[in-house]
């Protein structure tokens, strides 16, 4: 059957290519409507007064937003930008211009799925037909060797059955033009910062890489680490560094919005390994892919659990609730150099590397025992990759709640910082105070003795906190 008008709500899926509901919307209708609509709930202040979603995310989903604005328009298309709830203006939009369904991408978590439902339940009211499409993971849900109620909850074995029985699928068709209907359409404005009540993000100059949102940004990057760079080669021995543009991908933040889409980034992969090399190395970024979508499914396995204080498991620890404490982890003023030093990216830029967040994660919960959902509702709100399984499923697993079958993973925050950050460089790019110090000794200046303090120009308690808790020192 083909429809007349059809709308495609557009989410974390910002992109033209591989994007399977745009594409089954121009086959199935002669006029298509792209949509995206700025929820107020994604924004405002949530617990201790922490902002849902920070000043940084949010530039890079207005860049995101002003890209696939442009890249539609290219199509002859455009972009209706409308404020308020999903549920309702979709709907109403729909009516007033007579579109006969709604596309969009199906999501897993619950605030998402409660707009998804309502959205659906409104729409079909009002005699519009609704299709919901999975995107987002590198193995298609209907592909999985298993029902997802029976996802693997250890990865290794969620891999292999994955790697064993489940093919990538090819991408969907990029459009070659849209038909959007030539009749009065009011477009809408991409609304400032400011009407969120933030305020426009300062550059720190220090960043690994200038990151701008949009669908073109991110296949840029995804030519010059792979193609230009030729980076993939070497990722699996460059993958834990923490300084510099090219030690990892950095593809997360446009994975998180969809302007890169995983199967993309799957087939890129298997043409470098023709063209190029394959190796060890283009292996294992399709390995960090598979766990991209291990936490995804788990998070749908799951539901609302990941959320919870018990994570998955049966019963809850006892978490602290020190919101002095918790600020002082937030700030990057923990006295604990290494932590600081990520803290302080993070705040700074929107992006920490893997290797500082399992640090910093491990910090909370295992050193100061504070309920890890603050530090992953930090997280929510500071990074621009933020996505809810990713985030959230690895806050569990780091703090023994999640599918780690290894009991109290602890990070020893000194000897991370000797095998990651051995000469101290990293830390001197983030905490200038500290920068005199030399060699690794900048990672403990709580060890050194009053001149050695006062010949770095470091006071602790002064331009630098005293540690807030004793770092064990280890052999
Ligand atoms: C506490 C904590 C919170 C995290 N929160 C997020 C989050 O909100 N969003 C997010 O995308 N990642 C999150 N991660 C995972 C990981 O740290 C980032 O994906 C990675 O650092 C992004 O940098 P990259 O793109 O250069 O990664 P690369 O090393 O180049 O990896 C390529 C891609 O694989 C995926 N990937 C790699 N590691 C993981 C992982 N552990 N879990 C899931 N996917 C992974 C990402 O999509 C990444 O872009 C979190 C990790 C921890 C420990």
């Amino acid at each position: 059957m083909k429809y007349r008008r059809i709308i495609v709500w557009f989410r974390n899926d910002l992109r033209i290519h591989d994007n399977v509901t745009l594409s089954m919307a121009c086959e199935k209708a002669e006029e298509v409507i792209p949509v995206y609509c700025f929820d107020p709930r994604h924004f405002g202040e949530i617990d201790l007064g922490m902002e849902k979603m920070g000043n940084l995310r949010a530039k890079f989903l207005k860049e995101t937003v002003s890209e696939l604005r442009q890249n539609l328009q290219k199509l002859g298309a455009d972009l209706v930008v409308l404020q308020g709830f999903p549920e309702k203006e979709i709907p109403n939009l729909a009516v007033s211009l007579q579109a006969e369904a709604i596309f969009f991408s199906e999501e897993v978590t619950d605030e998402e799925k409660q707009v998804d439902d309502a959205l659906e339940s409104t729409a079909w009211k009002k005699g519009i037909k609704t299709r919901s499409f999975w995107q987002h993971t590198l193995f298609h849900i209907d592909d999985l060797p298993f029902p997802i109620g029976q996802t693997p909850e250890v990865f290794t074995q969620f891999r292999k059955e994955c790697e064993k029985f489940c093919k990538v699928r090819l991408h969907a068709s990029t459009p070659n033009a849209i038909n959007f209907p030539k009749i009065e359409i009011e477009k809408g404005q991409i609304p400032a910062l400011s009407e969120f009540g933030l305020e426009e993000p300062e550059d720190t100059g220090r960043g690994v890489l200038m990151f701008k949102g949009g669908e073109q940004e991110g296949l840029r990057r995804l030519q010059t680490y792979f193609w230009n760079l030729d980076c993939l080669k070497d990722y699996k021995n460059t993958r834990n560094g923490l300084l510099g543009a090219n030690y990892s991908s950095k593809f997360s933040p446009w994975l998180a919005l969809g302007c890169l889409s995983p199967r993309q980034i799957y087939w890129e992969v298997k043409r470098y390994e023709k063209e190029r090399v394959k190796n060890d190395s283009t292996y294992w970024l399709v390995f960090e892919l598979i766990w991209r979508d291990y936490f995804r499914f788990i998070a749908k396995k799951h539901g609302n659990k990941i959320f919870q204080l018990k994570g998955i498991k049966p019963f809850a620890d006892r978490w602290r609730r020190d919101e002095s404490l918790f600020w002082k982890w937030a700030n990057g003023h923990t006295g604990i150099p290494f932590v600081d030093a990520n803290m302080r990216e993070l705040n700074g830029t929107g992006f920490m590397s893997n290797r500082g967040r399992q640090n910093v994660a491990s910090f909370l919960v295992n050193d100061l025992g504070i309920d890890w959902r603050w530090g992953a509702a930090y997280f929510e709100s500071k990074l621009i990759d933020y996505d809810v399984c990713s985030n959230w499923c690895n806050w569990m697993y780091v703090a023994g709640v999640g599918n780690d079958p290894r009991e109290n993973r602890y990070f020893n925050i000194l000897k991370q910082g000797s095998n990651y950050d051995k000469k101290g460089d990293y830390v001197r790019h983030w905490i200038p105070e500290l920068g005199k110090v030399p060699g690794f000794d900048i990672h403990r200046p709580f060890e050194l003795n009053a001149s050695e303090l006062k010949r770095y120009g470091v006071s602790l308690g002064g331009n630098y906190p005293h540690p807030i808790v004793s770092m064990k020192v280890f052999t």
